[in-house]
């Protein structure tokens, strides 16, 4: 028999997954432990004040949890995509998927246009900062008109000397209120192909002209701030371009595929922790004289859950490990967030089924969690768009 990892004799791999490195498992375990003592005892509060104090963002700074991927330099741990799939799942198996998303949008949504479009100025200006989490970092696509359709926004950026004067309106932006750096997406070729019409922009908070609109109210992940962003004649220096103009369209594909990725591992934490807080509940909660976990129509249900969620993983890790060695991995990420996108709904949704009235109670945590999954198959790219990005992949 031959094995892909080296191994002695009677002798264990270092980690149980192929794509995993024993840096990986230890990063994974820091990052639970943290979790466990300074997300859960207080996330509940966060829920009612509708976000996740900039504190805690501070706090995973220090701990070296938000520059994982990126250079020494700007204080990072140079990783791979596999590192923020650790980070993604840790955050995802806390229960309070609002509390994920202000992390993730912050390192692996927002400031990656910073790193990957920015010029070294700009890099190094703010990449210390957002990696310490002193500075909070959105991303400001989505428009009241559109979301899927990235090419079909309207907020423009009309160039005027050496500055760019922006007008519109962004919306469902995640850290939009608490945040100080928002990448934001306009048009800048008016007669330009759709493609290449669009540009990014580094908007500092208090620049004038722009302003947060509304704190809005969500139906779930209520531990993380989400606004609608008003632009009126807002000038930012011509310098606060990110990457060339008319190139925005492309870096925020390119960007795409690291959000995609990380929405999916988040959902498969989510998975497993909805499965251990159903079986804790099943093994305890009698009726028809027996522990409901001893209903066969019970069991299979969650088995086949169980296996439907080590398929999601498996194909999350194979994804960010294409990523990681370079390969384009574009048909397997949007499968990952079509999958993981549903496969969360469904797994909730037994969940709370399992859990009877309880779970329809909002003093339960999976009444918490369905709501925040909700969201997975629609933000970052709906399932039907990930499955035109599969089958236009395929059919080549
Ligand atoms: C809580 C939350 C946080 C968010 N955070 C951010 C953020 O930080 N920054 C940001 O820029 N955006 C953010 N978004 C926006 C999010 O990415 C969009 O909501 C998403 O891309 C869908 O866009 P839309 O809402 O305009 O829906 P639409 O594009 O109008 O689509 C509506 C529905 O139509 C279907 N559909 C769409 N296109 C197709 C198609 N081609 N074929 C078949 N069916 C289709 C899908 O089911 C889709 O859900 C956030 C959204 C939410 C709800």
């Amino acid at each position: 028999m031959q094995h892909n990892t080296p191994m002695l004799d009677n002798a264990k791999p270092a980690t149980r997954s192929a794509y995993f490195s024993e840096e990986h498992e230890m990063l994974r375990a820091q990052i639970r432990r943290f979790v466990e003592t300074e997300i859960k005892p207080h996330a509940l509060a966060w829920e009612t004040q509708g976000f996740t104090p900039r504190e805690t963002l501070r706090k995973m700074g220090e701990l070296g949890f938000l520059g994982i991927r990126y250079p020494a330099e700007y204080g990072g741990a140079e990783m791979n995509t596999l590192g923020s799939v650790v980070l993604a799942e840790e955050l995802g198996r806390s229960t309070f998927s609002g509390v994920a998303i202000t992390v993730l949008v912050h390192t692996d949504m927002a400031s990656v246009h910073i790193f990957n479009a920015g010029s070294q100025s700009q890099k190094d200006r703010f990449m210390p900062d957002i990696v310490a989490g002193k500075k909070i970092v959105a991303v400001a696509v989505t428009e009241p008109g559109a979301g899927s359709d990235v090419k079909g926004i309207r907020t423009t950026a009309r160039r005027e000397g050496d500055h760019y004067v922006l007008n519109g309106t962004k919306m469902f932006i995640t850290n939009g209120v608490h945040g100080d750096l928002y990448c934001v997406a306009a048009k800048t070729g008016v007669n330009a192909r759709p493609s290449q019409s669009v540009s990014m922009f580094l908007v500092e908070k208090g620049t004038p002209g722009f302003r947060v609109g509304r704190a809005l109210d969500k139906h779930g992940w209520r531990s993380s701030d989400t606004a609608e962003l008003i632009f009126e004649d807002c000038r930012v220096p011509a310098e606060n371009i990110l990457g060339e103009e008319g190139q925005g369209f492309y870096s925020i594909m390119k960007n795409f595929q690291n959000e995609r990725t990380v929405i999916s591992a988040m959902a498969i934490g989510e998975c497993d922790a909805a499965l251990e807080i159903t079986l804790d509940w099943l093994r305890d909660r009698k009726a028809f004289g027996a522990p409901l976990w001893d209903k066969q129509a019970i069991r299979a249900r969650i088995a086949t859950l169980a296996g439907q969620i080590e398929a999601g993983r498996q194909l999350v890790h194979h994804a960010a490990w294409m990523d990681a060695q370079g390969f384009d991995a574009v048909k397997e990420v949007s499968m990952a967030k079509a999958y993981c996108g549903e496969l969360v709904n469904e797994v909730m949704y037994a969940c709370v089924q399992f859990h009877g009235g309880m779970g329809f109670m909002r003093e339960s945590a999976i009444e918490r969690m369905s709501r925040d999954a909700r969201v997975q198959s629609i933000g970052g790219g709906a399932t039907e768009v990930m499955l035109e990005e599969v089958a236009k992949r395929i059919a080549r």
